[in-house]
């Protein structure tokens, strides 16, 4: 995490917004004030036997499209304001492509990784009912986040289910495919970076076919979004994890299936045959075409930005480019896709999840393919419009376009009374 509080970052780029779009007071009013913030303390008893005691957040920014939807983070550092940024942050991504929800956020500060699978079960659970008052189908819709995935979303679904008398699997998303997870749902976020990919570059004029592409972070969005871009035709010339870099600039770029098998069997991606060694600082100076950030935020920074040869920055992790940097690159020439746009794939197939559960119709894989293509390239083409219409970069665009769309929802629906 950055030392900048997140929710007054969430502010700066709402005020932008507000300022290029000449939104209206009021509503700019509406928008700064998360709807509902809900605070909860969970008493957990621990396999000692001694009672902790962890605080929990849920908060809901906007419904004025649909019932709140976003994720729940475990992590020690979750603060209050982290989350009600994370909310807002919530409300923009689902207005860009166009889902009917609003934004909304969880988040327990605690330490998974020290807590024993018992523990984090009854944490789960005490905190699913603490908020089941105001979370529902038609309500508010949570989903994995930061160190929480397909088995805590199994046991909240359970819990609110057993709370209220009937199965309810439409309460949350990111569940396993035996009890209503939707197919591709793994894949959704890596998939949506690379579908804007191959959008931005034929805004660039380039050939996927002969770009080169380099990858921060192999993880679940990095690994994805490889795997896409490799079967679109692009070379994946670099990639990198905590544990270093590697570099292969030989034709085809590197062999992304052996990849991933040497990293799932070392843990790592250095090693791997052939490929050169890098920092994580040469990696993303490396002349490219695209280059993905799939790590963490607050990569590209004032200190580097002016030496990133990329043409299109494509973020795949949540906040990697600072505003300071942001400036340098589109004064370059550069096309950022911001993480909002770039990374809404796994929320959309999340909105598929919920479609699903809610009709008790299970998708086929190519069905979730095709829908998230579709939703993707519209979202895409959306924002780069706005973005020329304002003559401002895309994360500026993005958020106009967000704004907008949640403004004339709750113009459309009054003030009530
Ligand atoms: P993950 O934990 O699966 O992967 C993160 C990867 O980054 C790991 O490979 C890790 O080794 C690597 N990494 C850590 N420090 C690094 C460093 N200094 N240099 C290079 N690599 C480093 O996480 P993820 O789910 O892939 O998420 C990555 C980013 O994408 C986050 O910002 C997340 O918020 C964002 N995101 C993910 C999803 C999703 O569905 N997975 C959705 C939206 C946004």
């Amino acid at each position: 995490m950055s030392d900048i509080n997140p929710f007054e970052n969430a502010l700066k780029q709402l005020d932008e917004a507000a300022r290029i779009m000449h939104l209206d007071e009021g509503m700019h009013e509406v928008l700064r004030t998360p709807k509902r913030v809900l605070t909860v303390s969970i008493p957990v008893r621990m396999d000692d036997g001694r009672v902790k005691v962890f605080i929990g957040h849920r908060v809901q920014h906007n419904d004025a499209r649909g019932p709140y939807k976003g994720g729940i983070r475990y992590h020690p550092q979750v603060t209050l304001d982290e989350v009600k940024a994370l909310a807002m942050w919530m409300t923009w991504k689902c207005a860009i492509v166009d889902v009917p929800f609003g934004g909304g956020k969880g988040g327990i500060a605690c330490d998974p990784k020290s807590m024993s699978e018992h523990e984090l079960e009854r944490l789960s659970r005490r905190y699913a009912y603490m908020i089941s008052d105001i979370i529902g189908p038609y309500v508010d819709i949570p989903a994995p986040d930061v160190y929480t995935g397909p088995r805590e979303m199994a046991w909240i679904m359970d819990t609110y289910s057993a709370l209220k008398g009937s199965i309810s699997p439409g309460v949350i998303t990111g569940k396993p495919l035996n009890i209503g997870g939707s197919k591709g749902r793994t894949e959704a976020t890596g998939l949506g970076v690379a579908f804007c990919v191959r959008e931005g570059a034929k805004k660039l004029n380039v050939d996927l076919k002969s770009a080169r592409v380099v990858i921060q972070g192999f993880g679940n969005a990095g690994t994805y979004a490889a795997k896409f871009l490799k079967q679109m035709g692009a070379s994946i010339i670099a990639v990198s994890d905590s544990k270093g870099g590697i570099f292969y600039d030989g034709k085809d770029g590197l062999d992304v299936e052996a990849l991933i098998e040497h990293k799932t069997r070392t843990g790592m991606v250095r090693g791997f045959r052939n490929a050169r060694e890098i920092t994580n600082k040469e990696l993303l100076e490396l002349e490219c075409d695209i280059l993905v950030p799939a790590a963490y935020e607050n990569q590209i920074t004032k200190d580097n930005a002016e030496n990133i040869k990329a043409k299109m920055v494509a973020e795949a992790a949540n906040g990697p480019t600072t505003p300071e940097a942001d400036e340098i690159l589109f004064k370059k020439g550069k096309l950022v896709v911001p993480d909002i746009l770039a990374n809404a794939g796994g929320v959309t197939v999340s909105y598929f999840e919920w479609v699903q559960n809610l009709t008790r119709d299970y998708w086929s894989y190519e069905k979730v393919h095709d829908m998230l293509e579709g939703k993707m390239v519209t979202a895409f083409n959306d924002v780069y419009r706005t973005a020329e219409e304002y003559k401002v970069d895309m994360r500026k665009g993005s958020m106009v376009l967000a704004v907008n769309r949640v403004v004339d929802a709750i113009k459309a629906r009054g003030i009530w009374p």
